[in-house]
């Protein structure tokens, strides 16, 4: 692997950091040892937790990559460390979900555990000020957060990650209820010819515990964070556990 540099950082969020790299189409994503939930008012840290979200991402991702579906994912650096692509998120929380789970028993009363089928992608306004507001496609629009042709883009990229997602999962003896997913506008300056090329929509930021509800399909035990958020058990070794199943 030749020699990347790290350099400026250009963002710190919750759970992510991203450096600049001598290449502008690329960036240097690392993940930290931080958990936070309900719009960061529960936090905590937890060693080692950075490096398994790296791995489980850089194995989902890569997964989803050999299937066709292309995502910032580029390559793993080191432990906590990945290279990825340099997008403009959009700034939508993409949720499909398979099982009523978490916000939409809460917000309209529905009893956890009822199956969806066909399954339900939302799109929520990624902002924690406003505790990330579900939207209709129209109200994103209007508020210019992304086309109605971006949108209709997304969902169905949504719906087919998920499809390869529940498959790889289950695989390895996991359910998968429900995830989050972000999207980006990729537009490479660097291609053979000099670019400006054209933007596409591609998977964007990370898929991991943090950002699935995962449960062990034969005895239903938690591997997701949902563990930190309630308190539910070891939070460390229901990522350790999802990593395991997932080869890593
Ligand atoms: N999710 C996420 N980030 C968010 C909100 C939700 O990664 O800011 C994920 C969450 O882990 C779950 C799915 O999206 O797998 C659906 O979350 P829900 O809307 O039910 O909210 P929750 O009750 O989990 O906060």
């Amino acid at each position: 692997m030749a020699e990347i540099n790290k350099g400026e950082m250009l963002y710190e969020g919750k759970a992510k950091r991203l450096y600049r790299t001598d290449n502008p189409d690329e960036l240097i994503m690392e993940f930290k040892d931080s958990l936070t939930a309900f719009d960061a008012v529960k936090k905590d840290t937890l060693a080692g937790k950075g490096a398994i979200n790296n791995q489980v991402s850089a194995l989902l991702m890569g997964a989803l990559g050999e299937a066709g579906i292309e995502s910032t994912f580029i390559e793993l650096l080191d432990e906590t460390h990945s290279l990825v692509k340099s997008v403009e998120i959009v700034p939508l929380e993409v949720i499909v979900r398979y099982e009523a789970h978490g916000s939409l028993c809460r917000r309209y009363g529905i009893e956890a555990g009822t199956l969806i089928n066909p399954p339900l992608v939302e799109i929520g306004y990624k902002n924690d000020e406003l505790h990330d507001p579900f939207l209709t496609d129209e109200i994103a629009a209007l508020m210019g957060l992304a086309t109605l042709d971006e949108i209709a883009r997304i969902k169905y990229l949504a719906l087919i990650t998920g499809e390869k997602l529940k498959e790889i999962y289950l695989k390895q003896g996991v359910k998968l209820l429900d995830f989050k997913l972000e999207f980006g506008r990729f537009a490479p300056r660097t291609d053979k010819w000099g670019g400006p090329g054209q933007p596409r929509i591609i998977l964007a930021d990370e898929v991991t515990a943090d950002t699935c509800r995962l449960v062990d399909a034969a005895t239903g035990e938690k591997l997701d964070k949902d563990l930190f958020r309630f308190d539910l058990g070891d939070v460390g070794e229901g990522y350790k556990k999802l990593l395991a199943k997932l080869g890593g």
